[in-house]
C-alpha cells in the first residue's frame, strides 16, 4: 500500500475515533442534562401534588375506611403530568384526574413500595415515559397510612430530540471524515508528487547510460528539495569518479599498448640482427676460414660487430625501459618512496661531478650551488639523484650545441634546483604533455634515443616528495626545468 494511502487511512481513523469520542461525550452530556432536568421537574410536581392529598373517613360495616383524595392540579404547568395514589395496606390504586385505565394499570405494574424511585419505561404508545414513585406516610388518628404517590410524564420529546441529535452527530461525523479523507488524500498526493518525480527521474537515470542526467526539481528547499540536491550532488560525484576511473582506464590501456609497442621495437631490431648474424655465419665457406662466401673476413667481422653493437644497444634500451616501467608500476600500485632527512649539497655536487661524464655536445656549466649548503629535505637520496639525472640527461640529449646550466635558489620554506639548456626547446602545446608516459615531442622521435618515460618518473618522484616542477621553454631557444622541494631543516650558520 502506498505511503500516502496509509497516511490518509491513519489520520482518517484517528479523526473518526476523535469524532466518535467527542460525539459520545456530547450526546451523553446533553442526554444526562435533559433527563436530569426532567427528573427534577417531576420531583417538584410531586412535591406540590403531595400537599394536595387529604383523607375522607367513611363508616362501613367492616369499620372506618380512609379514602385518600387529592385536588387536581389544574395549572397549565402541570398539563401532561398524570398521577395516582396507591394505598399499600389495601393494595389499592386511586387514579387521579384524567388518568385512564390502561395507563393506570401500566403505572401500577411499576409501583415501588419500599423507596422513592425514578423509573424509565414505555407508555401505551411504546414511547419513553418517566415515572416517579414517592413513598408517603400519614397518621390518621391512631391509624398509620402508607401511600405511594406515582407521578408520570412522557419524555418522548426528549427521546426524539436525542434521536435527532444522534442522527445529526453521525451525519456530520461521516461528512467530516469523508471530506477530511478526500482533502487528506489530495494533499498527500500533492505532497508526494515531488517524491514521485524524484523516483521517476532516478529510474530514468538507472536505465539510462547518461550519467549527466539530473533530477529536475522546482520547489522550495524543503526536505524533498534537499533530498533532490543531495541525490544530484551524489550523481555529480559518481559522474566525476566515473570520469576519473574511465580516464585512468584509458591511460592504463594506452600505457599497456604503448609499452608493448615500445618493447617490440628493440626486440625486432635484436631479432633482425640475430637473423643476419645467423645467415652470415651459416653460409658455406670457400676457404673454410670465412663464414661468408661473398664477403671478406674483415667485412664479416665488421658486420658482426655492428650487429652485436645494435643488439647490445637495444638490449640496454630495453632493460632501461623495463626498469622505468617497473618504477612506474610501483608508483601506480601506491608504493611510497622510503624517506629520511637528506642533505642536498653533497648529493647535488656528486650528481654535478658525474654528469661531466655523460655523453653530450653542450658545455656543462655549474651555476650557484651556495644556497644548498646546510639544506636538508625529507626524501630519498637515490630517487633525488635519479630525478636530477633525468633532467640533466634530457638537457644534454636535446641540446646539440650551446650549454647546459645547473643552479639553485632558496625561497621561504622551499629550495629550487634549475636545469637550463639552450637546446631545441618545446612548443607551448607540447609542454603540458612532457610528463605523460611515452610522450615524446615530435622532433625527439627518431632523432634521439629515449622512451618517453623519464619525465613521468621525475614527476612521480617530485610528487612523492611533496614538491613541484616548473617548465619554461621556447622552441629552438631552450628549456628550463625547475624543481621545488620543501625544506625539512637547515643546519645553523646557513641563513635563508
Ligand atoms: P625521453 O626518453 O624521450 O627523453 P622524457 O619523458 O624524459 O622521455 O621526455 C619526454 C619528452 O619531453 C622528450 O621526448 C622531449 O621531446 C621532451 N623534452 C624533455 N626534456 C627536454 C629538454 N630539455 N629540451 C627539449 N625537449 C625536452
Amino acid at each position: 500500500m502506498a505511503i500516502r494511502t496509509r497516511l490518509t487511512l491513519w489520520y482518517s481513523g484517528i479523526l473518526a475515533a476523535t469524532l466518535l469520542l467527542f460525539g459520545v461525550a456530547v450526546y451523553e452530556i446533553i442526554s444526562y442534562t435533559l433527563y436530569e432536568n426532567q427528573r427534577e421537574q417531576l420531583a417538584k410536581v410531586e412535591q406540590i401534588a403531595e400537599t394536595q392529598i387529604s383523607f375522607v373517613a367513611l363508616e362501613t360495616q367492616g369499620g372506618t375506611v380512609l379514602y385518600p383524595q387529592m385536588h387536581e392540579l389544574t395549572d397549565f404547568r402541570y398539563a401532561g403530568y398524570v398521577m395516582q395514589l396507591y394505598k399499600i395496606d389495601e393494595n389499592k390504586v386511586y387514579p387521579l384526574g384524567k388518568l385512564q385505565g390502561p395507563l393506570s394499570q401500566l403505572m401500577t405494574a411499576h409501583i415501588v413500595t419500599d423507596r422513592n424511585a425514578f423509573i424509565k419505561m414505555k407508555d401505551l404508545n411504546g414511547e419513553d415515559f418517566y415515572l416517579y414513585n414517592k413513598h408517603l406516610s400519614y397518621q390518621y388518628g391512631d391509624t398509620p397510612i402508607q401511600l405511594v404517590l406515582q407521578v408520570g410524564v412522557s419524555v418522548n420529546g426528549i427521546s426524539q430530540g436525542m434521536k435527532h441529535l444522534l442522527y445529526w452527530l453521525m451525519l456530520i461525523a461521516f461528512l467530516v471524515i469523508v471530506i477530511a479523507a478526500s482533502i487528506g488524500l489530495f494533499l498527500s498526493r500533492k505532497a508526494f508528487k515531488p517524491i514521485e518525480d524524484v523516483i521517476e527521474s532516478a529510474n530514468l537515470i538507472q536505465i539510462d547510460t547518461d550519467l549527466g542526467r539530473r533530477i529536475d526539481y522546482v520547489g522550495p528547499p524543503d526536505e524533498i528539495g534537499r533530498l533532490t540536491t543531495t541525490i544530484n550532488g551524489m550523481l555529480s560525484r559518481i559522474q566525476t569518479m566515473y570520469g576519473v576511473l574511465e580516464e585512468s582506464n584509458r591511460t592504463q590501456r594506452r600505457f599497456v599498448s604503448d609499452a608493448s609497442h615500445e618493447l617490440r621495437t628493440p626486440l625486432t631490431t635484436i631479432r633482425g640482427n640475430v637473423d643476419l648474424l645467423q645467415k652470415v655465419w651459416s653460409q658455406p665457406s670457400d676457404r673454410g676460414e670465412s663464414p661468408a662466401s661473398t664477403m671478406s673476413e674483415d667485412e664479416v667481422k665488421e658486420l658482426s660487430l655492428d650487429a652485436m653493437k645494435d643488439i647490445s644497444g637495444e638490449a640496454e634500451r630495453m632493460s632501461r625501459m623495463v626498469n622505468d616501467l617497473l618504477s612506474l608500476a610501483r608508483a601506480d600500485a601506491g608504493q611510497m618512496i622510503v624517506k629520511e632527512p637528506v642533505e642536498l649539497a653533497p648529493l647535488v655536487e656528486e650528481v654535478v661531478r658525474n654528469a661531466e661524464r655523460l655523453p653530450r655536445h653542450a658545455e656543462w656549466r655549474i651555476g650557484n650551488l651556495e644556497p644548498l649548503h646546510g639544506v636538508h629535505v625529507w626524501g630519498n637520496a637515490d630517487s633525488l639523484t635519479q630525478l636530477l639525472f633525468i633532467l640533466i640527461e634530457n638537457a644534454f640529449k636535446y641540446t646539440p650545441d650551446g650549454w647546459v646550466l645547473i643552479d639553485t635558489a632558496l625561497v621561504p620554506g622551499q629550495v629550487g634546483i634549475r636545469v637550463q639548456d639552450t637546446g631545441i626547446g618545446l612548443d607551448n602545446e607540447e609542454i603540458p604533455h612532457v610528463f605523460d608516459r611515452f610522450y615524446r615531442a615530435d622532433p625527439s622521435r627518431g632523432a634521439t634515443a629515449g622512451t618517453g618515460l623519464g619525465l613521468s618518473i621525475a614527476k612521480w618522484i617530485i610528487d612523492d616528495h611533496g614538491g613541484s616542477i616548473e617548465v619554461v621553454s621556447r622552441k629552438d631557444e631552450g628549456s628550463a626545468f625547475v624543481i621545488w622541494l620543501p625544506i625539512h631543516g637547515r643546519i645553523q650558520g646557513f641563513e635563508e
